[in-house]
């Protein structure tokens, strides 16, 4: 955001400066038309401003010759407003473990239904891409895997099979797999088990050759040795050698475990790599102990994420017009 504007610091600051349109509009065109606004539609530049509805015309006739700020990006096609949205994207960025669609409703004033859904939108405008492979230049990696869930549901045997990820699973326990850098990056997928062909692809595909890998001695690591250098971690003599663990991960693991618990109502399998998603991301934008991120600087990465992504309704349910079911 250029220096025009006071930050927001707080997300008390975020609610009062946000509630005003001109601050979100402000926002909105500078992380998306940092050049000056341009026609979605067909790229001119010499667009008119519709003040009063905030809204721009391109002078060219073609459909959707009038466009708001919402337009390409994960708010597009929603009647909530982006004074909602910006103090919901604040307060999902920002909040260590996670915050419940109860809480984001009440604050912003949706019914919770409306905040759940909110949220798995930011949720993907916080999916980041994996561009590099981790590790290398004396690098640590840890990885790990963990189950979540597994609570049976009284839920229809047809439903049930749409919402886990995997089809044909037996029960609805969920594995999540996460790959971390020891001092930068996390990266986590659910995974449909937890076999040697499942775990080493993915190990191969995010890490670097030749990079020292921890695990435990589960049989899907096995036989890593030729590509890595593989630490097993000893359970039963922890302390062997005091590089080789998992911990990161594992804190990883209860922490997610207790926002999904905790402040979460429930969390269906179908929808459990958003979650995860959501807690790399808070994880990966923490900065350092001595540099912490500042909460306008996390709600910025969150933001640089809203463009060019879409979920429906129907996409994020599994079915079209189907409830979600908390
Ligand atoms: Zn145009």
């Amino acid at each position: 955001m250029n220096g025009k504007h006071k930050q927001p610091k707080t997300l008390q600051d975020a609610v009062i400066f946000y509630a005003n349109p001109d601050n979100c509009l402000d926002y909105m065109v500078n992380i998306r038309w940092p050049e000056g606004v341009t026609c979605p539609t067909c790229g001119r530049t010499d667009v008119v401003f519709l003040a009063n509805q905030r809204k721009w015309q391109c002078k060219s006739v073609h459909a959707k010759r009038q466009f708001s700020a919402k337009v390409g990006t994960i708010f597009e096609d929603s009647p909530i407003s982006l004074e909602k949205w910006l103090v919901a994207v604040w307060m999902l960025s920002n909040c260590r473990n996670g915050v419940s669609s109860y809480e984001i409703g009440r604050t912003i004033g949706v019914t919770q239904k409306s905040a759940w859904f909110m949220m798995h939108r930011i949720r993907l405008a916080m999916q980041r891409g994996s561009f590099m492979k981790m590790g290398g230049n004396g690098g640590e990696i840890e990885a790990d895997e963990t189950f979540i869930g597994g609570k049976a549901r009284n839920m229809h045997a047809a439903t049930r099979a749409r919402r886990i990820p995997f089809p044909g699973k037996k029960d609805d326990k969920t594995i999540a797999f996460g790959i971390l850098e020891r001092g930068k990056e996390i990266r986590t997928m659910v995974i449909k088990d937890r076999t040697r062909d499942t775990v080493l692809p993915l190990i191969r595909e995010h890490v670097q050759t030749g990079t020292a890998v921890y695990t435990d001695d589960m049989s899907g690591y096995r036989s890593m040795d030729d590509e890595f250098f593989h630490g097993v971690v000893d359970h039963a003599n922890k302390y062997v050698d005091g590089r080789i663990h998992t911990n990161g991960l594992e804190n990883f693991w209860s922490l997610l475990k207790r926002g999904i618990s905790g402040t979460y109502v429930a969390v269906e399998p179908f929808h459990l790599f958003r979650y995860l998603d959501e807690q790399s991301f808070r994880y990966n934008s923490r900065g350092t102990k001595k540099n912490p991120t500042s909460e306008h600087k996390r709600f910025d990465l969150a933001m640089s994420g809203i463009v060019g992504k879409r979920l429906t309704y129907a996409g994020l349910t599994g079915k079209n017009g189907e409830e979600a079911t908390f």
